[in-house]
């Protein structure tokens, strides 16, 4: 595999670990909020092989307890994502994976596997609008089957939506905890306009702290634990 970025130390991507954080390239949706558009448009100039990111792990085996494989989409990279992961795990690291859900097989390839210890799944919008919010024709039953592997692992996980006020309404995230209804964790994200996939989206806003914590009260009631981000 091939790396849009290495991150050599992040404290707060794992909760409890230090972790470093290696970004695989390319996504199969194009969210306009996205922080990260040259790994989405496959853009980036400086990549990174695996036998880098491979090195530098063996020589930072007594400071990082973690890996954090982030993207782009890390399971659009199949076999290739779960071949590098057995090779993460013989190093001795913790592994979490941040997908967007829309491949369950590779991720139940990885949890059967022991190759994740933390698994963090986006929830774009509803069901019923995510075509809309990612801008690319979705699976929807494939994002569901993620959700219910999730839910029912024994692996450490999260949900976490990122919240645009245009993208997602009261009545929306109400609707994505019936969805998730019986999670463990989930974390309701505020959007920050940083750089941007879509550039039209810097003027966006989240909403008040004051309505987020309305929001985590009602996700309360669907899942074990509702965090604020
Ligand atoms: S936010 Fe995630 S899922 Fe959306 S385009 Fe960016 S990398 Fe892909």
């Amino acid at each position: 595999m091939k790396f849009g970025g290495l991150e050599k130390i992040t404290l707060i991507d794992y909760p409890g670990k230090i972790a470093c954080m290696v970004y695989t390239i390319g996504c199969n949706f194009r969210c306009p909020y996205c922080h990260n558009p040259e790994l989405v448009d496959e853009t980036v100039v400086d990549t990174i092989s695996e036998r880098k990111v491979l090195e530098f792990l063996d020589g930072r085996r007594a400071m990082l307890d973690a890996v954090v494989v982030t993207g782009g989409e890390p399971t659009m990279h199949g076999e290739a994502l779960l071949c590098f992961l057995k090779k993460v795990k013989a190093r001795g690291f913790l592994v979490k994976l941040d997908s967007n859900g829309t491949n369950p097989e590779i991720l139940k390839r990885a949890i059967d596997g022991k190759l994740v210890d933390y698994v963090a799944m986006d929830i774009k919008s509803p069901m019923s609008k995510y075509a809309q919010v990612v801008a690319r024709p979705v699976d929807v039953a494939a994002i569901r089957a993620s959700i219910e592997l999730l839910i029912s692992s024994p692996v450490e996980y999260e949900f976490r939506t990122t919240v645009i006020k245009a993208l997602c309404s009261p009545e929306d995230i109400d609707e994505i905890g019936r969805e998730i209804r019986g999670a463990r964790r989930y974390f309701l994200q505020k959007f920050v306009p940083t750089k941007l996939l879509n550039p039209q989206f810097l003027k966006k806003v989240t909403y008040s702290d004051a309505e987020f914590e309305a929001f985590r009260k009602k996700m309360n009631t669907y899942v074990t634990y509702c965090g604020i981000r």
